[in-house]
């Protein structure tokens, strides 16, 4: 803990961290020391972990990055952070995020943007860019952070990390702030695949506080843990490739990748898939529209940020709202709420949820005959901070490839590609069939 203090320290400059629970690491870490001299500790004994700014923690700061909730304190901990207390990790502090996980470079942040520990001009990428950069500096052992459309991946892939969204419905999303909750996911950032096996075995499996959950008791996702033996079919999207924007290096990682598989005796298809131009507006309709719907509930009454100018009623939403939500967070807001509006509802809202469900059959049927989907995890590596403020819609079309298995709510990893002596970090990316995340996850440590 101490060594990962330090780290967080000396590169405090990159702004991972919206606080750091310095002290109480330490006590954690002794008591645990204590456990394991006795020979009680849990399975997760020292593993020091920090955690995306969205995720509650009884007794501690809550924010999500945004103004609205700089002042609020979690009245309860979520099922995963009670979890990962029980099996003995060491929670080190939140990260900074972007505000209500809504971004893909972690510069929509009320406490401002972080910086990427491999080359301090780029982005972490996000929203989970805190939590990315706390593993790629080496301030801790791995991190939690949430995907809602590739908010675990993609900046896994901007900072050369391994990152993990099981299957929707795996990992309990009680006390997680809510952004879009068909999608809301907990995702790992790790090293290695074994921790990221590990982390799903604890977090996962049934939960009371959340219905949407599978009734499957988990599996011994780490101790099954095998390097894939036999040869499988692998497809990759014949659009992802040809598609123009793609990075040239990517490109070639991913035909080399295609090539190193074929050669391991996996058989290795193009696939057709005609809705890769439908994936991002289907996603953001409907995303929008259920955000407008969570964040309703931040109106300056019940908890939150109340606007010091407020005199009635109508000027306490109001003002409150307008002070304490930032600009894309606002953007989203208002855009989800005319989605929803009486007139437009079937013509965007309804249309999107149609092509949500052709999406998912369309993937299952890939599914039904390959073991995965290969793709690249982004169409770039990171990119210039700066560059998504000037256009969002750029912003929303490099989810390209992540929200595909979001939408169709399918486990999906990213893992770094190898890049030559001073290029940026990026990922490829695989995606399984529903609840198969231990072939998924014994298919990754063959892949890398
Ligand atoms: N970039 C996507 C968005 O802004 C993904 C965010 C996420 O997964 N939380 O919605």
């Amino acid at each position: 803990v101490r060594n990962y203090l330090a780290q967080i320290k000396s590169n405090a400059h990159l702004n991972a961290f919206n606080e750091v629970f310095e002290d109480e690491a330490l006590n954690q870490a002794a008591e645990i020391d204590g456990k394991i001299k006795a020979g009680t500790a849990g399975r997760l004994a020292g593993m020091v972990i920090s955690i995306k700014d969205n995720i509650c923690y009884k007794g501690h700061k809550a924010t999500a990055s945004s103004k609205i909730l700089d002042n609020y304190t979690a009245i309860y901990s979520s099922t995963i952070v009670e979890r990962l207390l029980a099996e003995d990790a060491v929670i080190i502090g939140r990260c900074n995020c972007d505000e209500f996980a809504m971004g893909a470079s972690n510069e929509n942040s009320y406490y401002g943007p972080v910086k990427n520990y491999a080359d301090e001009s780029v982005v972490p990428g996000g929203s989970s860019g805190g939590s990315a950069v706390s593993v790629q500096a080496g301030m801790c052992h791995a991190a939690i952070g949430t995907d809602t459309g590739g908010s675990v991946r993609q900046p896994a892939s901007f900072c050369g990390m391994i990152g993990f969204k099981p299957t929707y419905g795996r990992i309990s999303r009680h006390g997680i702030i809510a952004y879009a909750s068909s999608f809301d996911q907990v995702g790992s950032i790790t090293q290695s695949v074994e921790d990221a096996a590990l982390l799903l075995e604890v977090m996962g499996g049934p939960d009371a506080y959340d219905s949407t959950l599978i009734q499957k008791s988990i599996l011994q996702y780490s101790t099954e843990l095998n390097q894939t033996e036999s040869p499988k079919k692998i497809a990759y999207l014949r659009e992802a490739l040809e598609r123009p924007g793609l990075d040239e290096h990517i490109k070639t990682a991913l035909l080399k990748a295609i090539n190193n598989l074929k050669a391991a005796g996996h058989t290795v298809e193009p696939v057709s898939f005609e809705y890769l131009d439908y994936v991002v507006p289907t996603y953001y309709i409907l995303t929008m529209a259920e955000a407008s719907s969570n964040l309703a509930r931040y109106d300056g009454v019940h908890y939150g940020y109340r606007s010091p100018k407020a005199v009635d009623l109508m000027s306490t939403y109001k003002l409150s709202r307008s002070e304490g939500f930032g600009k894309e967070v606002k953007r989203r807001i208002m855009l989800g709420t005319f989605i929803l509006s009486a007139g437009y509802y079937d013509a965007y809202y309804t249309k999107a949820q149609r092509m949500r469900r052709l999406i998912r059959e369309k993937t299952e049927e890939i599914l039904a005959t390959y073991d995965f989907i290969l793709t690249p995890t982004a169409p770039t590596p990171a990119f210039k901070l700066g560059v998504e403020e000037k256009d969002p819609v750029v912003s929303y079309l490099a989810d390209i490839f992540t929200v595909q298995a979001s939408l169709s709510g399918m486990p999906a990893i990213s893992l770094p590609a190898k890049t030559n002596e001073g290029e940026l970090p990026f990922g490829l990316q695989l995606v399984a069939k529903r609840f198969d995340e231990q072939e998924l996850l014994n298919f990754s440590k063959s892949f890398l």
